[in-house]
């Protein structure tokens, strides 16, 4: 943190059940050096308590506070105020494109997380059955108990949903994977995990996708997407000519 300081006029999309949408301006005084994070929580502490967000972790972890600033994906909470706004301008912020926005700022990642459950459900991860043990839940008997290494749900991945809100199709297409679970299908692999090949080889998969790699410009946690999904598409091909060839 530095003594500097900057006003900074904060412009927050607001949109409450039932009522049109709009935006609330809030002028605040700043260290250049806080991040966006902390203007909003400030708005909410000092301003309105009415404003709707969602944060948690506040080192990039969770995944929680993307939002788009200036019109770019951003999570707010590695976002510095100087890297996106000047000493007198504006930071307008909205809430994540290509969900339904629940209130403010805050939007419905349901489409993404039942989509990343599709894929972990076709997939072989025993550590994730491990905990359910002892608990009254049995892990699926067909789940190998020799290899951890392929528990890989979150290793990189913190489903933020930038990728997918920043990403085109995911726009025009309500049940277009999207670029953060054909990452993870990539991740598990198709050799690996054949059942996934259905699941990602259709119009909804792999193929839906432009190339735009609007995801892997915004993806805070370096996953790639858009490098993963074009592997995904080698490994499709690779998988069905072997399938073709009696192979698979
Ligand atoms: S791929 Fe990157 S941008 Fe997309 S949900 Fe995962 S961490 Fe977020």
């Amino acid at each position: 943190m530095t003594e500097e300081k900057w006003t900074v006029t904060f412009v927050i999309y607001r949109q409450k059940e039932g009522q049109p949408s709009h935006y609330d301006r809030y002028i605040l005084e700043v260290d250049p050096d806080e991040y966006v994070i902390d203007g909003v929580e400030r708005i909410w502490a000092f301003h309105d308590r009415s404003l709707i967000f969602s944060h948690a972790c506040h080192h990039s972890t969770c995944g929680a506070c993307g939002m788009r600033v200036n019109d770019v994906e951003k999570l707010t909470c590695i976002t510095k105020i100087r890297d996106v706004t000047t000493n007198g301008g504006t930071l307008k912020i909205d809430p994540l494109r290509n969900f339904p926005v629940v209130g403010d700022l805050v939007v419905d990642m349901t489409r993404m997380y039942a989509a990343m459950d599709r894929i972990h459900a076709k997939a072989i991860h025993p550590l994730s059955a491990a905990p359910l043990e002892g608990k009254g839940i049995q892990p699926p008997k067909d789940v190998p108990q020799n290899n951890g290494s392929e528990f890989l749900r979150l290793a990189d991945c913190i489903e933020c949903g930038l990728c997918i809100s920043a990403c085109p199709v995911a726009g025009t297409a309500e049940n277009y994977l999207g670029p953060a679970v054909l990452a993870a299908a990539q991740l598990q692999g198709l050799k690996q995990n054949p059942d996934l090949l259905n699941l990602v080889d259709c119009s909804n998969g792999v193929w839906r996708c432009h190339s735009a790699f609007e995801c892997t410009a915004v993806c805070p946690s370096n996953v790639d997407p858009g490098w993963r999904i074009m592997d995904l598409r080698r490994q499709v091909v690779k998988e069905r000519i072997k399938r073709w060839f009696g192979k698979g």
